[in-house]
Order: C-alpha cells, then sequence, then structure tokens
C-alpha cells in the first residue's frame, strides 16, 4: 500500500495558512456518500500534485483551549516536525517579519526535516521586492505566493514534491504493516503488549519517515507482522495526549503508515464522537480496517451483551460495515490470536484474483434479481465487469451512463460480490466507465 508524503502548513494566526491548505487540498468530487461523524472543519486533506498523491495537515486548526498563545504556536510546530516529512512556513508578505514568526523559526531550526519558507499575499508583483528581509529567518529562500489570488501555487507545488523524501512503501515488502489506532485508553498498548508477548524486536526506522517512530516486529505462528508504532508526542507529556486534533492527527499518520488498521474501542462503554472519527479515517483512507471492542472482561452477561454491542458499534460504524468485528480482553489476553487470523484474513482478501467469467455471473445474477433503479434520468446498465491489477480488489463495470449510478445500487452490487467472494476487512473499489 502507498504510504503518502505528509506536509504540515505551520505560521502564526492570519498569514493564511488556511486559505493555502484550501487552495492544494483537492476536492473531492465522487458519488460516495458522506462519511457520517467525520469531523469537517478539517485540518487534513488529500492532495496531488505531478502524479504524486500526499497529505496536508493545517497546524493552525489545531488550538488549545487556556493557554497562552506563544504555547499554542510552540506545540502546533513540535506536531508539525514529528509528523511531517516537509514542513511549510507561512509569513506575511504584507506585514513582513515579526516576533513571532521568529519564535516559530527557533522551533523549526531544530528539525532536520525540510521547511520551505512560504511567503503569502503577495498579490501582484512589486518591484521593489525585498526578499533579503526575509531569508535573514535563516530558512532559505522564500517562495512568493497569494493564495487567494492562486499566484505562485505550482512553484510551491513543485518544491513540496521534489523536497519530499523517497517514501518506501514496505520496510520488507511481504510482511503486513497494522496500526493500532483508538481513542486514548482503549487499550492499545496493552494489545501490543500481548500480541508481542516475549517476540518483540525493534525494528529501525525506515530513512526519511518520521524520525522518532519505532516500529515493533512480531512473529505468531511462524508468520511476521509489523506493529506500527502509535507513541508519537506522548512521551513529552500529558498536554499532546490531551489534544483531541492531535490523537486525530496522529492515528491520520499512524493509519498512513500502515497496511492494516486495528481500530480499538472499548466494549465496556458507549462509543463516542472520538471513536467515530477516528474509525472515518481509516475508511475515508481505504485501508483494511479490524474492529477490536477490547476490555470485554469487563462486561457482564456476555451472551446476551455480544449481539447488542454488535449492533451498537455497527451502527456508529456504519461505512465499516465490511470490517470484522472481535470481542477481546487484552489484559487477559482472551481471544488473542483472533487478531492474527484476522489479519491474515485481510491479506488472503487483497491477493485474491476473482475470474471474469465467475465476476460477470455475479453481476448478471445480481442484475436479474434487483434491476437498477431509474437515476439522474436513466437506468443504469452493466454491460460487463472485471478485477484489475490494484492493491485494493477493484473492480471495472463497463456500463450504459456512470451517471446512473445510485450509491445505493452500488453498496448492493458490493453486497452481492462480497457475499460470493467474502474480502472481509477490505474495502473494495468499484469503477463505473461507459462502454463507448
Ligand atoms: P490563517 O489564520 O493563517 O489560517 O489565515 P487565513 O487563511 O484564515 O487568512 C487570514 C486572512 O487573510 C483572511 O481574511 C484571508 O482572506 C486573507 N488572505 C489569505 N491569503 C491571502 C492572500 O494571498 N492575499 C490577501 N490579500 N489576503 C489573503
Ligand atoms: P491506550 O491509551 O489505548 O494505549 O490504553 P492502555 O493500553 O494504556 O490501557 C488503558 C487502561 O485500560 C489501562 O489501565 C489498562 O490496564 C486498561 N486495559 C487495557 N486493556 C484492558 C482489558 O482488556 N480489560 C480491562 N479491564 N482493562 C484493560
Amino acid at each position: 500500500m502507498a504510504k503518502k508524503g505528509i506536509v504540515a502548513i505551520v505560521g502564526r494566526p492570519n498569514v493564511g495558512k488556511s486559505s493555502l491548505f484550501n487552495r492544494v487540498i483537492r476536492e473531492k468530487k465522487s458519488i460516495v456518500e458522506d462519511t457520517p461523524g467525520v469531523t469537517r472543519d478539517r485540518i487534513y486533506g488529500n492532495a496531488e500534485w505531478l502524479t504524486r498523491e500526499f497529505l496536508v495537515i493545517d497546524t493552525g486548526g489545531i488550538t488549545l483551549e487556556d493557554q497562552p498563545f506563544a504555547k499554542e504556536i510552540k506545540i502546533q510546530a513540535e506536531i508539525a516536525i514529528e509528523e511531517a516529512d516537509v514542513i511549510v512556513f507561512v509569513l506575511n508578505y504584507k506585514e513582513g517579519l515579526t516576533e513571532e514568526d521568529k519564535m516559530i523559526a527557533r522551533i523549526l531550526y531544530k528539525t532536520k526535516k525540510p521547511v520551505l519558507i512560504v511567503v503569502n499575499k503577495y498579490d501582484k508583483k512589486d518591484l521593489n521586492l525585498d526578499i533579503f528581509e526575509f531569508m535573514s529567518i535563516g530558512l532559505g529562500e522564500p517562495i512568493m505566493i497569494s493564495s487567494t489570488h492562486g499566484i505562485g501555487i505550482g512553484d510551491l507545488l513543485d518544491q513540496i514534491v521534489h523536497s519530499m523524501p523517497k517514501i518506501e512503501n514496505n520496510i520488507e515488502s511481504g510482511i503486513s504493516r497494522i496500526a493500532i489506532i483508538g481513542k486514548p485508553n482503549v487499550g492499545k498498548s496493552s494489545l501490543v503488549n500481548s500480541l508481542t508477548g516475549q517476540n518483540r524486536m525493534i525494528v529501525s526506522p525506515v530513512a526519511g519517515t518520521t524520525l522518532d517512530a519505532v516500529d515493533t516486529k512480531v512473529k505468531h505462528e511462524g508468520k511476521e507482522y509489523i506493529l506500527v508504532d502509535t507513541a508519537g508526542l506522548r512521551k513529552k507529556g500529558k498536554i499532546y495526549e490531551n489534544i483531541e486534533k492531535y490523537s486525530y492527527l496522529r492515528a491520520l499518520t499512524t493509519i498512513n503508515s500502515s497496511d492494516i488498521v486495528v481500530l480499538m474501542v472499548d466494549s465496556s462503554s458507549k462509543i463516542t464522537d472520538q471513536d467515530t472519527n477516528i474509525g472515518g479515517l481509516a475508511h475515508e483512507e481505504k485501508k483494511p480496517v479490524i474492529i477490536v471492542a477490547n476490555k470485554w472482561d469487563l462486561v457482564q452477561n456476555k451472551e446476551k451483551a455480544i449481539h447488542d454491542k454488535e449492533e451498537e458499534i455497527r451502527s456508529y460504524f456504519k461505512y465499516l460495515q465490511y470490517a470484522q468485528i472481535l470481542f477481546i480482553s487484552a489484559n487477559d489476553k482472551t481471544r488473542i490470536g483472533k487478531v492474527y487470523q484476522a489479519v491474515d484474513n485481510i491479506v488472503e482478501g487483497l491477493k485474491k484474483t476473482i475470474k471474469t467469467s465467475v465476476f460477470n455471473e455475479v453481476l448478471n445474477r445480481a442484475q436479474l434479481i434487483n434491476p437498477a433503479p431509474n437515476h439522474n434520468g436513466g437506468r443504469l446498465k452493466i454491460y460487463y465487469g472485471s478485477q484489475v491489477e490494484a492493491y485494493l480488489p477493484t473492480f471495472v463495470m463497463f456500463v450504459n451512463n456512470p451517471d446512473y449510478v445510485h450509491f445505493s445500487y452500488k453498496r448492493f452490487l458490493e453486497n452481492q460480490i462480497r457475499l460470493q467472494f467474502g474480502f472481509e476487512g477490505v474495502p473494495i473499489n468499484l469503477i463505473f466507465r461507459e462502454r463507448k
């Protein structure tokens, strides 16, 4: 699975960070329904330039209550250093350099990661332009842009892509990288401990990726797995742990560097927005998911509770219908082996290839039992389809008109495919093309 590079935008308030962010993220126009529960006050988005995909983070969206402003800026800059591969430091042309800018610069001096100096609000060419003022901040030559007028954005994107370290996809190919994510205290570290037992082996970080990341390689029944570290800035103390937006970003970057996501929830309490926001990330980043409901030892009347709990989890994570739900206790090491089994299951699903003839039988039967409804002025007719080569199972279908695809019919087709072929835990891509 391709790991995307991460770009973080930093700078004091009002320099134009969010305007720049909105310029560079690619608005997704698709027929896929919205993911309910996913935070819409976006601090991250997907961007693409010269066929390179990357994630962009607007650190200005990470706000702290009851903290002095200087502390907030410092934390934003530190998070950028920790999580990003490239840092974009935004200054304001109209105001020149300020003391706050210099304060941020002093934090950024500490990182070896590439820092790009961007001077925003350069709305029109200035013959008296003095770039030396901005160079005096000591982080290289500035890129002059105007976010609102769309000037210099292409140059900036060129430099971002150019500065991005080569990102290796798998430390060792063939070994699944597993991210364990979830809100604080659900039992992530406990699960890592139960999964590793005595077989723990720290693997050194890959050059160019998050410097402090420590991944753990484990062996189970003769197979190897890598657990992607989730600690992040946690070691720096409580303050980071308690910033909800940071937990969220941390989940994103962990998901980004993994092949398979274990989404942990606490089965002894209610699902919260923080759980669904994190689950939504796994879905939006299109990763295979296993939902692990932990602390099952605390649940009374287990026989009866299991049904209700499963229903509750399904209703909160509607977009993760494909995910298997496991009830475990990390502390008591109950059903820990099932986690490995679920991972193996997903790996199988990712490798599965479906014969075109069999796939077309399924398509034909699906249309017979449930013909597509009228949508956008016409009725969908699928002529034929086949699986194409891709990391995730991807099926291309040739149809009379892709605009006639209603998302509920797409979901129906997906269910038919899953009924026939499984693919448990794995997202499926369905692509509709017009037959010429
Ligand atoms: P942030 O606080 O750093 O995220 O800054 P915003 O993106 O919210 O922008 C602050 C203000 O500056 C807004 O009123 C923007 O419209 C304005 N602004 C942003 N970029 C530009 C620019 O390139 N030129 C001008 N003239 N105004 C801009
Ligand atoms: P993290 O913040 O998600 O890494 O959570 P931790 O692994 O640090 O666990 C948080 C708390 O939950 C600790 O006090 C654990 O002992 C407790 N805990 C973790 N797993 C279980 C479990 O399966 N059952 C019970 N009863 N407590 C658990």
